[in-house]
Order: C-alpha cells, then structure tokens, then sequence
C-alpha cells in the first residue's frame, strides 16, 4: 500500500503534449487521482485545468473503444497495432484508417454505426 506517482503525456495530444502527473495506490492500480498539471499542449490549452484530465480521458477511451469495435469486426487478434493509423483533429474528431486491409464498404458501415451508436454521430471517422 504505496502511493506512486506516475508523470503521463497523453498520445491525443498535439506536440509539445500535455503533461500530468496522477497518483494511485500500488494495493489499486487502476485507480488514478490527477495531482498536477505541469504543461497544456495547444489543443488543450482552452480547456480549464477542472476538465483536462476528464476531456484527456475521454479522448483516450473513445480511441481504445474504437479501435477495439473495428479490431473485433476485422477478426485481427489483440495486441495486433498495425492495422490502422489514426489522428485527432483540431476539432478533436478521431480519424481512423484502415491500412493494409481490405475492408469492404458494408463492413465500413456495420463499423461506423457501431461506432456511432457508441460515441454519437461525427465524434469517429473511419477513412
Ligand atoms: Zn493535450
């Protein structure tokens, strides 16, 4: 039961990302606390420092989620990262595409609309 304290620059970020320090419970590992803020990167920088983290999280989750509705529906087994490239936008629209694949246009829409279903209308694009 030590409390650790990992330094975390989040992959959604633009460069230079942020920079945010959580703690957590060796006893919990999966349980995080943000403690500090140390840098914003320009895309994060408009959001007060009470929202980064859950805005941080979100973007996170919504990537993981994502990746994971098209990696079951291509039957690619898990662990497996060389299927799709993907960027947020500006406007923090995830873009996912499809590589070294082919996927056809009714896969393409039986995944957006789960991803759709899943996280609302234009919050994922698949290319
Ligand atoms: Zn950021």
């Amino acid at each position: 039961m030590t409390i650790q304290y990992t330094a975390w620059n989040p992959d959604v970020c633009t460069f230079p990302t942020c920079r945010l320090v959580y703690s957590w419970d060796d006893a919990f590992p999966t349980v995080h606390t943000l403690v500090a803020i140390e840098r914003k990167c320009s895309v994060h920088s408009a959001i007060g420092d009470n929202n980064l983290y859950a805005a941080i999280l979100e973007e996170c989750g919504r990537k993981s989620y994502a990746f994971e509705i098209i990696r079951v529906e291509l039957g690619r087994p898990k662990g497996d990262l060389s299927w799709y490239l993907w960027n947020y936008r500006l406007d923090r629209v995830l873009e996912i595409q499809i590589r070294e694949l082919v996927v056809s246009a009714a896969t393409k829409t039986r995944l957006r609309k789960q991803i759709n279903d899943r996280f609302g209308q234009g919050k994922v694009v698949i290319k």
